[in-house]
């Protein structure tokens, strides 16, 4: 899988230096609280699993799939594949991503958990590609890095359902997805 990177942007040790922070951040936030992580999977997985290491208060985890559709329409479509089974009246949500590009996926989840009277929707995501928004997006709370608009793969992210498995976040050779 290595010989299909052409450059590592984030190592492992980086991505758990990111993510302790960032749950350190919330446990200072969240002191006192009951937050529930929302994961989008497939790709929040390894992220998930290092953040929630790192946060020392009581918190409960659920998963949420959805499927995305940019069509010719002006507003993002999504269809859930898998909800979330916690009620989230009234709770604190913190929405786990592997990475914010359009922007269209998570703030129709947003939109979806609001109107379920969510307490607060916050968002943690490792990567984020300001430079790619196409839609009006909820600023995330906790952002990993941000990057240029280039294909990444690596700790969660995929190129046709590969390389979820690397522990390092890499640019893609060019040539794998062009031919
Ligand atoms: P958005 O709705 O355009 O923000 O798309 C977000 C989703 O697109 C992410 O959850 C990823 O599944 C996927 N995605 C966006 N950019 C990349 C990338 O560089 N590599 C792999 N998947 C990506
Ligand atoms: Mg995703």
């Amino acid at each position: 899988m290595d010989k299909c990177i052409e450059r590592v942007i984030l190592s492992h040790e980086e991505i758990v230096e990111k993510a302790k922070k960032i749950g350190e951040e919330i446990t200072r936030e969240y002191n006192g609280k009951n937050p529930v992580l929302i994961g989008l999977l497939k790709g929040c997985v390894p992220f998930m699993a290092e953040l929630m290491k790192h946060i020392k208060c009581d918190i409960e985890i659920d998963f949420m799939d959805v499927s995305s559709y940019r069509g010719t329409i002006s507003t993002g479509v999504v269809t859930i594949n898998k909800d979330i089974e916690t009620s989230i009246k009234n709770r604190d949500v913190i929405l786990v991503e592997d990475i914010i590009d359009s922007g269209l996926t998570i703030q129709e989840v947003v939109n979806i958990l609001d109107t379920r009277g969510a307490a607060s929707i916050e968002i943690a995501t490792l990567l984020s590609k300001p430079k790619s928004r196409s839609v009006y997006c909820k600023e995330p709370k906790w952002i990993g890095l941000e990057i240029n608009p280039e294909f990444v793969v690596g700790f969660g992210l995929d190129y046709d359902e590969r390389f979820r498995n690397l522990d390092y976040i890499g640019i893609l050779k060019e040539e794998l997805y062009k031919k």
